[in-house]
Order: C-alpha cells, then sequence, then structure tokens
C-alpha cells in the first residue's frame, strides 16, 4: 500500500480504519491504548521503513508479536505500534533440523510445521503466545529439561536496528548482540527471523496430575520437592492451586509415554491423591490444552518468582497463598514448574539470560472480566506475592509486569545488567526501544 509517506508491503491503519481495534486489541482486556499508526509489517523493509517513521515523527515503537505482555508494551499509546504478526512463517529443514521462524509467528505455528517431521524445539505452553517476545526473554517450555531454553536453541537472529540497518546476529556475526538478544528482551532491534534448532522429541507425551486435599498437600508437596531434585530430564514436575480446589502435584514427560508411566511408581512417595489423572496426549495436544483457560477478552494480572530452594515454610506460602486458611474469593491460581536439567548446561555467562541454577518458577494468576474488581484482583494477586517473596530469588524477565525499573534489576544479577547496557549504549542509545523489560542506555 501505499501512504503519503511511504511504500509499504503491508499495512498503514489509522484510528477509524477497519481493522485498527483488532489490531490493537492483545491478550490482557485491561490493555485499551491507542496508538496514532501502526504498521502491519509484511517484509523487513516494512520494519524498517516503520522505525525510520517512528524516529522521523518522534513516536515512541510497540512491538507486537503474540500480544501476551501483560502491561501491554506492545501497544504504545498514542505511538507507532509495528505489529509483526503478519509475518507468521515457519519454514522447517528436516534434513538440517532447522526452522526458519519469522518474527511475528505463534510457537502453534513452530510446533505444527516441525511435529510432521516428529521435530520440535523448546515453546511455551500456550500455543497462542508469540515466539518473539517468549524467546527474547528466556522462553520456558516443557522440552527446556531436555534440550534447553528456546534461546538456547536459537542459532542465528536477523535483526533490524535502531538505526534501520538489517543485521544477522550469531556466534560467528555480531556475537555480543547475539548473547544480548537471548535474555535480554526487546532492548536491541526487532527480529525479523529466528534460526532455531530443532530435535528429534517424537510425537508423544504423557501429563500426570495427582489431586491432594489442601491438609494433605503440605505432606505431599515435600516428597514431590524431594523427587523433584532426582526427576528425569523428561520430566518437567508440575504443582498448581485453583481457585478453591485441591492441589495438584505432577509432572509432563515429553517422549514415550510407556517410559513416563514406568516412572509413575516413584510418585506413591507423595501419598494417597483423592483423584488421578495420567493422560497420553501428542505433543500437539500438550502445546495446546492451556490455550482456552489462557484465552483472550479477560482483565488478567499476574505475578512471579524464581526460587532457587523451596524449603518447607516456601511450601507452606505457596499453598496458603498469604491468606490463613488457603482460601478466599479473589485469590488467584498458583503454579510452580520445575527448571534445571537441560537449563543449567548453558554456562550462565553464555547467555543474557539471567537465572541458570533456578530450581521452580511461581507464578500467580488472576482473570476477571468485571472492571470493578480491578483493585481487589490485583491487589489479592500482590499480596500472594508478597508472601512468596521471601524465599525467590529473582523473577523471570518475561514476568516482569508493572515493577518497572525495580523488576528489570530483579531479572538480572548486576554483572549481566551492567553488560547489558553496555550493549544498549552500542546498538540503542537513544532508547528507541524502551517498551520492554527496560535496560536504560547509559546517558
Ligand atoms: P508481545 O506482547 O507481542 O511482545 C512482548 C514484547 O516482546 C514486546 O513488547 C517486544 O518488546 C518484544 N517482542 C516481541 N516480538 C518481538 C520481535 N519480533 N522483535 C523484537 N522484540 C519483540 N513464557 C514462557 O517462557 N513460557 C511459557 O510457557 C509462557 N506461557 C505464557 C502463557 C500466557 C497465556 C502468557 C500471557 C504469557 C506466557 N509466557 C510464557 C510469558 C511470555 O513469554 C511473555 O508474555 C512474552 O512477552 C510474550 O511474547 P509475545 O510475543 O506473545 O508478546
Amino acid at each position: 500500500m501505499t501512504t503519503s509517506m511511504t511504500r509499504l508491503d503491508g499495512q498503514l491503519l489509522l484510528p477509524g480504519d477497519d481493522g485498527y481495534d483488532q489490531a490493537r486489541t492483545i491478550w490482557n482486556a485491561m490493555v485499551d491504548h491507542r496508538p496514532r499508526m501502526i504498521v502491519r509489517a509484511a517484509s523487513v523493509a516494512d520494519v524498517v521503513t516503520a522505525v525510520r517513521i517512528a524516529r522521523e515523527a518522534d513516536l515512541a515503537i510497540g512491538v507486537r508479536c503474540g500480544g501476551h505482555s501483560g502491561v501491554g508494551h506492545a501497544v504504545p499509546d498514542g505511538g507507532l505500534m509495528i505489529d509483526m504478526t503478519p509475518m507468521g512463517g515457519v519454514r522447517v529443514d528436516p534434513v538440517r533440523r532447522r526452522a526458519r521462524v519469522a518474527g511475528g509467528a505463534l510457537l502453534g505455528a513452530v510446533d505444527e510445521a516441525a511435529q510432521v517431521h516428529g521435530l520440535a524445539t523448546t515453546a511455551g505452553n500456550v500455543s497462542h503466545t508469540g515466539v518473539g517476545g517468549l524467546t527474547l526473554g528466556g522462553g520456558m517450555g516443557w522440552l527446556a529439561r531436555q534440550y534447553g531454553l528456546a534461546c538456547d536453541n536459537v542459532e542465528s537472529y536477523q535483526v533490524v536496528t535502531a538505526g534501520g540497518e538489517v543485521v544477522r546476529a550469531s556466534r560467528e556475526e555480531h556475537p555480543d548482540l547475539y548473547w544480548g538478544l537471548r535474555g535480554g528482551g526487546g532492548n536491541f532491534g526487532i527480529v525479523t527471523e529466528f534460526e532455531f534448532r530443532l530435535h528429534r522429541t517424537g510425537t508423544r507425551a504423557l501429563s500426570v496430575e495427582y489431586d491432594f486435599p489442601l491438609e494433605q498437600a503440605f505432606a505431599a508437596m515435600r516428597a514431590w520437592r524431594d523427587l523433584n531434585e532426582q526427576a528425569p530430564r523428561r520430566a518437567t514436575f508440575t504443582a498448581s492451586l485453583g481457585r478453591s480446589g485441591p492441589a495438584t502435584l505432577g509432572f509432563v514427560w515429553v517422549g514415550d509415554p510407556a517410559e513416563g508411566r514406568a516412572y509413575l511408581p516413584a510418585l506413591g512417595a507423595l501419598g494417597r491423591p483423592a483423584q488421578t489423572r495420567v493422560r497420553e496426549v501428542s505433543y500437539v495436544q500438550l502445546q495446546t490444552r492451556e490455550d482456552s483457560v489462557q484465552g483472550h477478552a479477560y482483565r488478567r494480572y499476574s505475578k512471579g518468582h524464581y526460587l532457587r530452594a523451596l524449603p518447607d515454610a516456601a511450601i507452606e506460602a505457596f499453598l496458603l497463598r498469604g491468606s490463613p486458611t488457603g482460601h478466599g474469593e479473589h485469590l488467584p491460581g498458583v503454579g510452580l514448574q520445575a527448571y534445571g536439567g537441560a537449563i543449567d548446561d548453558v554456562p550462565d555467562s553464555d547467555a543474557a539470560f539471567g537465572h541458570r541454577g533456578t530450581l521452580v518458577e511461581w507464578g500467580a494468576g488472576t482473570r476477571w472480566t468485571d472492571p470493578a474488581e480491578d483493585d481487589v484482583r490485583i491487589a489479592a494477586a500482590r499480596h500472594t506475592a508478597a508472601a512468596l517473596a521471601p524465599f525467590a530469588s529473582g523473577v523471570y524477565v518475561n514476568a516482569v509486569g508493572d515493577e518497572g525499573a525495580a523488576g528489570v534489576r530483579r531479572a538480572y544479577p548486576a554483572d549481566k545488567l551492567a553488560k547489558l547496557t553496555a550493549l544498549k549504549d552500542a546498538y540503542d542509545p537513544d532508547n528507541v526501544f524502551h517498551l520492554n523489560a527496560n535496560i536504560r542506555p547509559s546517558r
């Protein structure tokens, strides 16, 4: 399309245009930002053009892939939104076991294209999450204990920099940028293509969930914690507590379900569950099973912590959620997902990602529809997070929400933050890309 300013392969949307409201609507219905313009980028040239237009007009840039940023970084109020979703293609080379993934692709597109060949790479647990935001922050998923985080599986990136240059970052080219893109978020440029390594994962998985009433859950969770220390890499231990239901403990197994079943007797150590659910699923089913519960159009608030240990007091705080009884109308759902395995095989200095050595990630999430509940929901989630805070070692950068600079300091240890700041000085000294967990330039 031609605008008064330039030619685009994609589309320029202004307030009032058909498609404008759809393009600015993201996962969290609390976000109601109105960009001055939206470039629906269909090519690398469009991304370069959009960056140039925004810089010339001094408009804040928001980059949208899956639209899952809970605080709505992707949609700049009064700024220029670069909607990457028209660039959603995935090309798999099954012989070299590589996937070239365009910068606006969703996780589901990668899983589907790779699974045709019995291949996969680490991706998150909800298929409508964007490859862009997830991978740039690290990228945790059911394959991470076998193959590392999503970012650990990226061979190279094609990037549009703040200066409008198109560069490739890999171990050989721009290795400093390659380091920063593996965990440093959207601070250093707009990724137009990720080149992922794929693995022969097969297409099968096993999901194991044992329910315990709250009174028995303390003992069961202590046993769960002890088992997790020795768990095979194919198993990712999980724990969750819904709004008023029982505590659910178990694991997800990616690989031959029979091998996963062979591990089940170990769970006898947990005690007697009230209910058990052991399900063989395809890998694609596993990767989409949370899509509806994590669907769009709800108001949302979430908090996260990383924990390097799970002492008994942390288990108690997890189960009680900051309430004396563990019950309460507005308490958020909470969950734990185990890290470790191949995530910790990668030397800490290898990438910007800040928290190798994490034992488990804790997350709290709450959803509602009535704006009148905003304050009470948010307060309850913050209160629950505060109860876990004494046990936390930091936070996943992709779980940083409304904490601003304090959240960024929790996401990276001081030495990494200093290195990231130097990289920001080199690649984006004017902080063009600041709508993210922002690494501020030093000047
Ligand atoms: P967007 O809002 O589109 O983008 C977020 C930010 O990423 C943008 O503001 C921008 O700074 C940057 N960005 C996105 N694309 C690009 C690009 N191409 N180039 C440069 N910068 C870009 N995380 C996990 O690790 N594992 C999970 O299993 C997981 N599950 C989740 C499930 C749900 C329902 C939600 C809401 C989040 C989940 N997350 C998970 C967290 C997720 O990684 C972050 O929310 C992430 O930012 C989402 O990326 P996105 O592309 O969908 O979001």
